[in-house]
């Protein structure tokens, strides 16, 4: 018996996503205008009580604007966890700033607080925390470490819409935060971010640099990218910020499910007073994970991913002399299921089937 593969990643795009393009296309105003400023609004209200926001054409974008934004450039360095995506660290190092890698808390996969506290020098200028699948960073404890030390809080907030922390959102924490609108992320834009900020002056230079520095037309303020989002990017975002928040729900249905039903594997912890999104839901496979992924796919097909197998200190691109033992231990062991909101009942049955079986086998 042959079953359907099941994706690890599914992104929703229905009829309203649909109409909603071509509505923009029949109005003939496609680039960055009226729906990009509704689609701001919205996305502030949902999602970040009110806290202004910047869209942008991309996530990587949104980060590197967002500390050009700041004033991080060359001779800073910003602490970034090395276990992430390498959008981090790239954004940047693309400012002309050093990327200082430092290790994760174990139980969430997020910047330890300890670690990043030794790595402080008189260059630091930040901290850039990743809520790494969903899950809020350790913010209380790197406020602390950033108000002691005179230093700016960012947040890579690119897998975490709707995620909070002590009743408060993430991407409220940080001088700014990015969320990604990339395609598997929890929300899309098809490609897309939305920069976060409270700062009014970093709100506006965001605003200068995504669009050639000018705010009134020929009137190049300063030196600029053209990183603006499109109508019709954001008009497909806006039918998707309408169901991001049921589609959290159902994603944390699942990872409930999986929690009390999975046995012989880690499943992911989540801090006190924590809302995780579940961008991804996490199983550490301490023997042979890449084994265990190509059994769950071969023998029982279904879709997982490593996030992520190389560390970004290790990358070619940075290839830093670092020792991170959580990081590599993590890169090691982690491997993410599907949990995306298109799971039907008898697909988290499956999931749960193959991977107590593969897991039974293994030990
Ligand atoms: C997706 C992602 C980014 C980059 O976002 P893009 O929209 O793909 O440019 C940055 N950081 C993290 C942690 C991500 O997952």
């Amino acid at each position: 018996m042959s079953k359907e593969f099941i994706p690890p990643a599914k992104p929703i795009i229905g009829d309203a996503e649909r109409e909603a393009v071509d509505e923009v296309l029949r109005s003939g105003m496609l680039a960055q205008g009226a729906e990009v400023t509704a689609f701001e609004q919205e996305f502030s209200q949902e999602l970040l009580d009110g806290r202004s926001t910047v869209s942008v054409n991309s996530g990587t974008a949104g980060l590197h604007l967002g500390l050009l934004a700041a004033g991080v450039g060359l001779g800073d360095e910003v602490i970034v966890p090395s276990f992430t995506f390498a959008a981090t660290a790239n954004a940047v190092a693309l400012t002309g700033a050093t990327p200082v890698f430092a290790d994760i808390e174990p139980d969430h996969y997020c910047l330890a607080p300890e670690h990043v506290a030794e790595l402080i020098t008189e260059r630091t200028k930040g901290i850039m925390p990743v809520h790494l699948y969903g899950h809020p960073a350790n913010m209380p404890a790197l406020q602390r470490l950033a108000e002691q030390h005179g230093l700016a809080l960012f947040e890579d907030a690119a897998q975490a819409h709707g995620a909070s922390l002590d009743g408060h959102p993430v991407g409220t924490f940080g001088t700014f935060a990015m969320f990604s609108l990339y395609p598997t992320k929890n929300m899309t834009s098809g490609e897309g971010g939305m920069v976060a900020t409270g700062d009014a002056e970093v709100d506006r230079t965001l605003r200068l640099l995504r669009s050639q520095g000018m705010e009134r037309q020929y009137e190049n303020e300063i030196v600029g990218f053209n990183a603006r989002m499109t109508n019709l990017h954001a008009a497909i975002g806006r039918v998707q910020l309408s169901k991001v928040g049921e589609w959290t729900k159902t994603r944390q249905d699942n990872a409930r499910f999986f929690d009390r039903n999975l046995h012989g594997v880690g499943v992911p912890a989540v801090a006190d007073r924590a809302v995780h999104v579940y961008h991804q839901y996490t199983i550490t496979v301490p023997e042979d994970r890449d084994g265990f992924a190509t059994a769950l796919k071969e023998e029982h097909q279904i879709g997982s991913g490593v996030y992520y197998p190389i560390p970004n200190h290790r990358l070619p691109s940075f290839a830093r002399q670092e020792d991170l033992p959580n990081t590599e231990q993590a890169a090691r062991t982690v491997l993410s299921l599907p949990v995306h909101p298109s799971l039907d009942d008898e697909d988290r049955e499956r999931i749960v089937t193959a991977v107590n079986t593969l897991a039974k086998a293994g030990a």
